[in-house]
């Protein structure tokens, strides 16, 4: 679109551009910004723009808290459902240092990292995200109830469907932003939904998942409807989850399962395991409320720490695919998640399966839903204390987060575990509505 300032600055004014904002999100992977005028941006790219960190809890004390935002130029993006004269643009940011180093608390440049180590051992990934949400109804005043917008199934047409307006509108938004939607569909809960889009770059993935948050929290708004990421909104209905899906490349060549040979690649295998390794200690961070673990074991999402080809019972499923689209994907994360963080373990914890050379353990090819009971596998944490615990004694972790950071996240997961534990009924809903 552009190589240069000068150029960018004269797009922006070509194409009406009033405002500019600075996006990025906090530890907890809630989006942030600042609006800024056209005229700073030379001072944005060039210095950047500072904010306070001491304001988003868990970045920075109040007597250093300042921080600055260095906007990404690969990732404007117009933002559809503003005015389209005086438009808004949006740049996600790198988080830095006064000096200009990185702030040890940016998702993106911890994400970054892992994306280098990758490249390091000749290997490149691919992240592709599914997303489910439900739609609730809101009162007269405009709050949102837990009434489903619709009673509606898998795959239902209209009018049992009533969300096929609103997912072609977040379909059409999301292209004019640049994010290409594959397919969108009625799931299996009342005024549930899933809209996917196409695979990136770990970094794209992580920043595209935070705009399609956005689109739909926005969308769902100006159709008088409230959308809800939150896992577990109702206790005998589906959850929602964020299925993650991982390609891993090396040379150009996808070293996932081949479907002429039905084989693995030795390397992709260790991935895996490295993944399924490390999967409960970094479940704190891929399942980040205490709602989260009410989501496990039915409506398939999983339990049990265990993989297989088609089975959607498992944790990680290895779906029949052809070419780029081979990959595993991972079923217990949801949309509560910071991305950023989020796949640079999972990446880390890849890696280290194949520094490791680790052995993958046999397939589960049960209905782990059927089964009945406890089945003898190793189970996902099952409450967000436990998962707490493994992370804070896991040095994997440790090594992927920075010591601080780590430390804040843990302290404030478990001060809202005990929230919760403490007041079943009042902490829970407090939760919802913070992070939903
Ligand atoms: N909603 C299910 C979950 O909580 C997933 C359903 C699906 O396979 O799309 O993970
Ligand atoms: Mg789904
Ligand atoms: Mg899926």
């Amino acid at each position: 679109m552009y190589t240069s300032l000068s150029e960018l600055l004269e797009f922006l004014q070509d194409n009406d551009v009033k405002f500019i904002r600075l996006a990025f999100c906090d530890l907890f992977g809630v989006q942030k910004n600042i609006s800024i005028m056209p005229g700073e941006l030379p001072l944005a790219m060039e210095q950047g723009i500072s904010f306070d960190g001491s304001a988003l809890p868990g970045f920075m004390n109040v007597e250093s808290s300042d921080l600055f935002l260095h906007p990404d130029p690969a990732t404007l993006a117009f933002l559809p459902w503003r005015p389209s004269t005086g438009r808004v643009v949006r740049f996600f940011c790198d988080i830095r240092y006064p000096g200009g180093s990185p702030f040890e608390g940016d998702g993106r440049s911890l994400l970054r990292k892992a994306m280098a180590d990758a490249r390091a051992l000749d290997l490149s990934c691919t992240v592709g995200t599914e997303c489910e949400f439900y739609l609730f109804r809101t009162d007269q005043e405009g709050n949102p109830t837990r009434i489903p917008h619709d009673q509606g199934s898998y795959f239902d047409v209209a009018p049992l469907d009533k969300g096929e307006n609103i997912r072609r509108q977040i379909c059409l938004t999301l292209e004019e932003m640049g994010i290409q939607p594959e397919a969108s569909h009625h799931e299996q809960g009342p005024g549930q939904h899933e809209i996917d889009f196409k695979y990136a770059s770990p970094l794209q993935a992580a920043d595209n998942l935070i705009t399609f948050k956005w689109a739909v929290k926005v969308l769902a708004e100006q159709n008088g409807l409230f959308a809800s990421f939150l896992p577990k909104p109702f206790p005998d209905r589906p959850g929602n989850g964020l299925h993650v899906n991982l390609s891993l490349f090396r040379q150009g060549q996808n070293l996932f399962r081949n479907p002429d040979t039905n084989t693995h690649s030795r390397t992709s295998e260790a991935f895996l395991a490295g993944i399924l390794r490390r999967v409960a200690e970094c479940t704190a961070f891929l399942n980040p409320l205490v709602n989260s673990y009410s989501r496990f074991g039915s409506f398939e999402a999983p339990r049990y720490i265990t993989w297989s080809h088609q089975n959607r019972s498992q944790l990680v499923r290895i779906p029949a695919a052809q070419g780029d689209l081979r990959r595993m994907e991972l079923r217990s994360p949801d949309g509560t998640v910071n991305p950023y963080l989020a796949f640079a373990l999972l990446i880390q914890a890849g890696l280290e399966g194949v520094a490791d050379d680790l052995p993958l353990p046999p397939s589960c090819d049960l209905d782990l839903f059927q089964a009945g009971g406890d089945a003898d596998y190793p189970a996902l944490p099952q409450s967000l204390g436990q998962a707490v615990s493994l992370a804070r004694e896991s040095s994997f972790v440790r090594s992927v987060i920075p010591a601080r950071t780590l430390e804040y996240y843990l302290k404030i997961k478990e001060a809202q575990f005990q929230a919760v534990l403490n007041a079943p009924d009042g902490g829970a809903e407090e939760e919802a509505a913070l992070f939903a």
